[in-house]
């Protein structure tokens, strides 16, 4: 049985559940290669939900670390949607292909160089993580490469 969360003022957007999950992790001390001392927000993971914390956070004036142990972005822009959306526009192009002759079109068999296409999802997505850096810099939000670890002081 799970504790309600309480109310907090930032969830007047975004919806309490997250909050309460920040400002619980916020007070635990990450390792030693912690740049500052203290942050009012600590973020575990750079993906869209971390990300979608920077904005409410910082414009409530919070201090805010993200760490990061992998690609900015996490799964969404680096293995998920969009590279997934790269191969699913292939497979469309190719079935409009197939059935070009419905319309009358007359066109020889299509035929996937698979590497190629896996050239042109990479290539689309690799300035990604770079762009989610410097938007990460301008809202002000202090960045960790490091795998998080949390631990509480009484275990
Ligand atoms: C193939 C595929 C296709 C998808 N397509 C869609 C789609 O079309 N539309 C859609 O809405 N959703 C889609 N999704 C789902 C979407 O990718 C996820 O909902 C979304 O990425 C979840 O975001 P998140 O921030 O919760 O987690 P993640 O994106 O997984 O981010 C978590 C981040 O935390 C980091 N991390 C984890 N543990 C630590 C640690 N201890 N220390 C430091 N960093 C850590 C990870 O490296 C990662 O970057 C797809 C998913 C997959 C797999």
């Amino acid at each position: 049985m799970g504790r309600s969360p309480p109310p907090s003022p930032l969830a007047r957007d975004y919806g309490n559940h997250a909050y309460w999950a920040l400002e619980r992790a916020a007070p635990l001390r990450l390792s030693s290669i912690m740049a500052s001392d203290r942050v009012d927000v600590l973020i575990l993971g750079g993906g869209n939900a971390g990300f979608g914390v920077t904005v409410p956070a910082r414009e409530a004036g919070l201090k805010v670390t993200l760490v990061e142990e992998r690609d900015l972005g996490g799964t969404c822009p680096n293995r998920g949607c969009t590279p997934k959306k790269v191969l699913v526009a292939a497979g469309h192009a190719l079935h409009e292909i197939e059935r070009a002759h419905i319309h009358g079109i007359d066109v020889s068999r299509p035929c996937l160089d698979w590497a190629a296409l896996i050239d042109r999802e990479k290539e689309m997505i690799k300035a990604i993580p770079d762009s989610l850096a410097k938007t990460l810099d301008a809202r002000g939000v202090e960045l960790l490469r490091d795998h998080a670890s949390s631990w509480a002081p009484t275990r």
